[in-house]
């Protein structure tokens, strides 16, 4: 547990928090601000900053742990859809820097855009090579 983490106190029980499921690694809150009603947050209860500090089969149970609960969430809210996200550093918008996954119900027309937004540029068929190339990575 890390000294004056929100976080670390919330899912240790130590901050109440409007809980919808824990076990002994995670607990899974509303958000304080939700996005649209049901928006919850996946915390685990060891103290990881981000994605890369996560280790892997902790990632490995997140993503499991996330389907599980977007099913029910879907089933018990009838959402028409459904996002995860999950930001990693000030410049990605992250602003609680213990690891959380945000599960996000989705419904037509409920205020937000459609797609959680980015800009959406141009990039030549030169530079999308390059990148692409910079970026390959073998498999293990
Ligand atoms: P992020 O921007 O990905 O770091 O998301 C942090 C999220 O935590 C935001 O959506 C906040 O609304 C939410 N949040 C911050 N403090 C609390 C809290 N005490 N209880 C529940 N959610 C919180
Ligand atoms: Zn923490």
């Amino acid at each position: 547990m890390k000294e004056d983490c929100i976080f670390c106190k919330i899912a240790a029980g130590e901050i109440p928090s409007k809980t919808i499921y824990e076990d002994e690694e995670f607990r899974v809150i509303l958000d304080i601000s939700p996005a649209v009603k049901g928006h919850a947050l996946i915390i685990p209860k060891d103290h990881y900053a981000n994605l890369f500090e996560l280790p892997e089969a902790l990632a490995v149970k997140v993503m499991i742990l996330a389907r599980k609960l977007a099913a029910h969430m879907k089933e018990v809210l009838q959402c028409d859809g459904f996002n995860l996200v999950q930001n990693n550093g000030k410049a990605a918008g992250q602003t609680v820097f213990h690891f959380h996954m945000h599960l996000i119900p989705r419904f037509e027309n409920d205020g937000n855009q459609d797609r959680l937004c980015w800009n959406q540029l141009e990039v030549s068929p030169e530079e999308m090579e390059e990148i692409c190339s910079k970026l390959k990575l073998k498999e293990e």
